[in-house]
């Protein structure tokens, strides 16, 4: 059985989303292209948005990672001013978007409006009414690696609809399968019906 990995950084993952690496033509697999916020340069912004849009084709599944994070230099202001060009270029294009948040779930959250494509919220790591009023708000979450020994995270994974939710590696090195089981486990459900719903929840998003 193939597990889809919703967010990846392998270029020999074919079976999934392939996040693109900046400034380089992305591989010929399903990717989605963004501009994280660690690697905004806020001189060569129009290039970078250039770079976005030329190397849009039809493996792009989405935009991203695109977000805010609290930890990184960049002035929050650019951030948000580049994220929701992201926003924006995601509306036009009709593709669902891929956050990268750290420490800003209620900005993000304010910039749900904007948006009229689904947004996912990839390695989500945080506490449960975090992610209630997330649900709250309409996003998916994309759980990896620490839900194999999070117990929070496990609790919170339990009980989100499992209509809200990809399962991702992201930069971690491990089997997939596993955090599948986990999940199926957790859910009370079998890896097939898992694995079913997780392909009907891509096919959802894809379709805004
Ligand atoms: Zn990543």
């Amino acid at each position: 059985m193939d597990f889809f990995d919703f967010h990846h950084h392998k270029k020999n993952v074919a079976y999934g989303i392939y996040n693109a690496e900046p400034n380089v033509t992305p591989p010929d697999i399903p990717y989605s292209i963004g501009i994280h916020p660690k690697d905004i340069d806020i001189n060569l912004i129009d290039n970078q948005l250039d770079w976005l849009l030329s190397n849009i084709n039809e493996n792009c599944l989405a935009i991203g990672e695109c977000g805010l994070d609290s930890l990184v230099s960049i002035d929050q202001k650019i951030q948000e001013e580049v994220f929701l060009k992201q926003i924006k270029i995601a509306n036009e294009l009709k593709k669902p978007l891929i956050i990268h948040c750290v420490r800003k779930f209620y900005e993000v959250i304010s910039f749900k409006k904007y948006a009229e494509q689904p947004m996912i919220i990839h390695g989500f790591n945080k506490k449960q009414n975090i992610a209630e009023d997330l649900l709250k708000k309409n996003f998916y979450l994309s759980f990896g690696k620490p839900v194999l020994y999070n117990l929070s995270l496990q609790h919170i994974l339990k009980i989100k609809p499992l209509d809200k939710i990809f399962l991702e590696t992201d930069n971690e090195d491990f089997n997939l399968e596993e955090l599948y089981k986990k999940t199926s486990e957790l859910k009370g459900i079998s890896l097939e019906k898992l694995n079913e719903q997780i392909i009907e929840n891509l096919e959802t998003i894809k379709n805004g």
